[in-house]
């Protein structure tokens, strides 16, 4: 069978949603269908990795090492599949393609223009991973919206994609908008007419619009939009307000998408969502609460620290324990404005996500402090097991130490660059990045979690705990619970007499999965949960 391709398209304003639209209509299509979801950027960066999450979200990072955008943590959370760096293209990865083979005149004589020479490229790529993965079926979601420039080359090969892979091979779902009016106490279509105007006159045709409004839209509307849109009022579905993402295939299939779905595509499967259902059940109605504290930096925007929240998440749904979130920014435990006690007073765990520089470290290395003392639990993510090793190494070997990302002439660098990393003067995909094994030590709480020798997770990072240190902090009573494989790295720590205190190199956040959460935040939760019932 050839690989069906659907193209998601999305119009009025950004932020509503498409990635997880996107990745909710790949999750009805799973079954036994082998799923590759593609994501076009229209910006200039060749990958994300060097913008601030502040502007653009988490930066997500794959197995194989690619810094991706955080539509991927979607795609692999409600999915399950292993995503790759080459199914994340943008405009700067296009634009270099095409500039490198002019330098190397592959057009000779030719004028090299965005139409043909930037969209053959952007189709020759997808037609490649679908050459090379074999899908069943290919997503292909277009960043942004229908009319921005620099996402219009993608639109324009989406349109030109039908008639080289068959229009029975393809279809256009698009997502727009349907806002409420509390004023007149109705929806309104206008927003949504005039972008699929504008979709029309791209040149496509959507096959399925999805509306994101606040409630399911009633007949009278769907009719009204399917008048203007030429589609069947059935093929207009509603992605209502929600609470938990996870019910957006839910919600979509009670509308019959799913059925749609697969008579335009001429698909025949079943599919079983009912551990799905159960699992969305329980997020939406759990047994217990409990209240992690996420001390970091950028806690002004939720985004950067996404797959933080949806980990935490799962492993809540697979405890029957709601995981609420109590945001602390560092920098007011740093200058006094706020106090640690106060700040942390209802947490049941502390939780120090990655991150870089020294806004709010000082903070931070008090909240551990305060976490290791107090017997509260405790996960380190990266910088923060990063600085769970500066504050063991001042206030248990009492050592005048630090990061040398932070303070460069320290006495102590107990945190130091991975020599490699030493002489890298340039930023863009030179972290050490994606899946590394660590070897897991017998006996202690990962060991246990994982319940294997190994584990294999996600890195994105330039410094690690320095060696010349290993042997006073293992002297003290810190524990390497994980190595890397040629045994130099620290990958995982913990303390034995405490409840729960373990922290690691990688980002376990970016495996996790809701129906297989990862193994150190179950554990985590767990713990948490342990210490609010006593
Ligand atoms: N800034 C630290 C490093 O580069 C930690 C990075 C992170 O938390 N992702 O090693």
């Amino acid at each position: 069978m050839p690989t069906k391709y659907i193209v998601i398209t999305g119009g009025v304003l950004s932020g509503l949603g498409k990635g997880i639209a996107t990745a909710s209509i790949a999750r009805l299509l799973k079954s036994n269908n082998k799923i590759v979801t593609v994501k076009c950027d229209g910006y200039l960066n060749v990958d994300p990795g060097t913008m601030n999450p502040i502007e653009h979200g988490e930066v997500f990072v794959l197995a194989d090492g690619g810094e991706v955008d955080m539509d991927f943590g979607h795609y692999e959370r409600f999915l399950g599949i292993t995503c790759k760096s080459d199914w994340n293209l943008t405009s700067g990865k296009i634009f270099s393609r095409v500039i490198a083979k002019e330098r190397e005149g592959k057009y000779l004589g030719k004028t090299i223009q965005i139409f043909p020479h930037i969209t053959d490229e952007i189709k020759s790529w997808w037609k490649e991973i679908a050459q090379q993965e074999k899908p069943d079926i290919m997503t292909i979601e277009i960043g942004g919206t229908v009319g921005d420039i620099e996402n219009s080359w993608f639109v324009e090969a989406a349109r030109q994609f039908k008639k080289e892979v068959g229009p029975e091979n393809i279809i256009y779902i698009h997502l727009t908008y349907v806002p409420f009016l509390d004023s007149v106490g109705e929806p309104k279509t206008k927003p949504a007419q005039r972008d699929l105007a504008l979709l029309r006159e791209k040149g496509i045709y959507p096959d399925i619009i999805i509306c994101r409004s606040k409630n399911i839209l009633p007949e009278k509307i769907r009719e009204k939009i399917a008048l203007f849109s030429d589609i069947d009022k059935n093929n207009i579905i509603t992605g209502r307000d929600i609470e938990c993402i996870y019910e957006v295939p839910l919600i979509f299939k009670e509308q019959g998408l799913l059925d749609n779905l697969k008579e335009k595509l001429k698909l025949d499967f079943k599919e079983d969502l009912t551990d799905w259902e159960k699992l969305v059940q329980r997020i939406k109605t759990p047994k217990n609460a409990i209240t992690i504290a996420v001390c970091g930096k950028y806690t002004e925007l939720k985004d950067s620290y996404a797959s933080i929240i949806e980990a935490l998440t799962h492993a809540g749904a697979h405890c029957d324990t709601k995981v609420k979130l109590k945001w602390i920014e560092t920098t007011d435990i740093e200058n006094g404005k706020l106090k640690i006690e106060d700040a942390i007073k209802d947490a049941d765990g502390i939780l120090i996500p990655g991150g870089f520089g020294s806004r709010g470290v000082e903070g931070k290395i008090s909240i551990i402090k305060h976490a290791r003392e107090n017997n509260i639990p405790f996960l380190g993510i990266c910088y923060g097991l990063q600085l769970a090793v500066v504050e063991f190494a001042r206030n248990v070997c009492k050592l005048s130490a630090h990061s040398t990302e932070i303070e460069e002439k320290t006495s102590n660098p107990v945190i130091d660059y991975i020599p490699e990393q030493r002489n890298i003067k340039s930023k863009g995909g030179t972290m050490r990045l994606g899946a590394c094994r660590a070897i897991l030590q017998k006996g202690t709480i990962l060991q246990s979690l994982y319940n294997t020798d190994e584990a294999s997770e996600r890195h994105r990072h330039r410094y690690e705990v320095n060696p010349a240190y290993h042997e006073i902090l293992q002297k003290n009573g810190m524990v390497f619970s994980g190595i890397s494989e040629n045994k130099r790295l620290v990958e995982y720590i913990e303390l034995p007499k405490h409840p729960f205190f373990v922290a690691t190199q990688a980002h376990n956040e970016l495996t996790s999965r809701l129906e297989k959460p990862n193994p150190l935040f179950f554990g985590f939760v767990r713990a948490a949960l342990k210490s609010h019932n006593v």
